[in-house]
């Protein structure tokens, strides 16, 4: 068996190419927010998720193989590295005191995490302020999920998801209400429920709002890291990509990270930095190492595309470019002492959407 690429830039290349299925393998997560129409790898420490879906994926080169004794990646026909699969957690197979699966609920994320998009929907999405990338609504109309958790449920799946599958941590998000701090006061409920039943470490991820009070309140309720996510730093690909969330000017955002950090501390903020919407990559290392700098970490990733999205069969980035920021980024991280591993909670430990932690030093 031969393999050309050191194993992170072939996590990296898969991220942009995708991966085609052969016998026996389930196309991963169909729908949805976060690693949607994807599949989970391990790759020794580090997982990542490979887009299954879209027209790059449908042409990559790369399939996985699952028909022999172990599951292997082959490019070109061509053996290139064993791999090992994310299998189906067992808390899948339960269901709530009030009947709801719990698989509706919550889901597992990469290999310890559960995450759970609370409000699944969006004040944005039935608009033009829609974000082009996002998937929020369709699980929903696809029956895969119920439009808002209960903490009482999260709770009880989440305590589940410990006992049956060691999930180590969690990821709460939500599509964005009318008045967002209504949305943002309920993901910080379902933190506490979550905490009290579980012990374990919790991230929540938001917009930022106007309300800077809203981190202590967030903290007193037991969350554990938070999340707001620019995209990216170039406020007219906001506008085309995001037209909503652009509305909320980047120093908004840079506003609330530094009162974020103030809170929850450096390492314990972080912001999505998606590649491939059409920015110049100066000025995103630079946002990036501006992040950096404060404490936040910037979990850049490859744009993925989403079925039923616009971006649907939009061709992920070059993995020579994400190599380069990540490369970067990488280095920023450790000038300045930030690590994925230092993170309690959230994306940033997680780290499946992304291949970053595998080029940190
Ligand atoms: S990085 Fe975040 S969105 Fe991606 S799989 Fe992990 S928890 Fe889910």
């Amino acid at each position: 068996m031969g393999n050309p690429l050191e194993t992170k830039e072939l996590m990296a290349e898969l991220q942009s190419k995708g991966i085609r299925i052969k016998q026996g393998s389930s196309n991963g997560r169909q729908g949805g927010a976060g690693p949607a129409n994807g599949k989970g790898l391990v790759f020794g420490k580090y997982q990542i998720t490979v887009p299954t879906a879209g027209d790059s994926a449908k042409n990559s080169h790369y399939t996985l193989h699952e028909d022999g004794e172990r599951p292997l990646i082959f490019k070109d026909g061509e053996v290139i590295s064993e791999v090992e699969l994310i299998g189906t957690p067992q808390f899948y197979g339960l269901h709530t005191a009030d009947g709801v699966p719990y698989h509706k609920i919550a889901l597992l994320h990469g290999r310890d995490c559960l995450a759970s998009t609370v409000i699944q929907t969006c004040f944005r999405w039935h608009g033009e302020e829609r974000c082009k990338f996002c998937g929020i609504g369709t699980s929903l109309s696809d029956n895969n999920t119920v439009s808002v958790k209960t903490p009482k449920q999260l709770a009880e799946v989440a305590e589940a998801a410990v006992r049956l599958d060691g999930v180590t941590h969690v990821t709460l998000t939500a599509g964005t209400t009318a008045n967002p701090l209504h949305g943002i006061k309920h993901l910080g409920d379902c933190a506490g429920a979550i905490k009290e039943a579980t012990g374990l470490p919790v991230h929540i991820q938001f917009e930022p709002v106007d309300d800077l009070s809203i981190y202590s309140h967030l903290k007193d309720c037991g969350v554990d890291t938070i999340g707001m996510h620019l995209e990216s730093f170039d406020q007219k690909v906001r506008e085309r990509i995001t037209p909503g969330k652009a509305k909320l000017s980047v120093s908004a955002y840079f506003e609330g990270f530094a009162k974020a950090v103030e809170v929850f501390g450096r390492n314990q903020v972080s912001t999505y930095i998606i590649v491939g919407l059409g920015e110049d990559l100066a000025a995103t290392l630079a946002g990036c190492t501006r992040c950096i700098e404060m404490g936040v970490y910037p979990f850049v990733v490859p744009l993925r595309p989403v079925k039923g999205t616009p971006f649907a069969n939009m061709a992920p980035p070059d993995p020579k470019t994400m190599v380069e920021i990540y490369g970067e980024v990488a280095k920023a991280l450790a000038d300045n002492g930030l690590r994925a591993a230092a993170s309690k909670a959230g994306c940033v430990r997680c780290g499946a959407c992304s291949a970053l932690p595998a080029f940190e030093r």
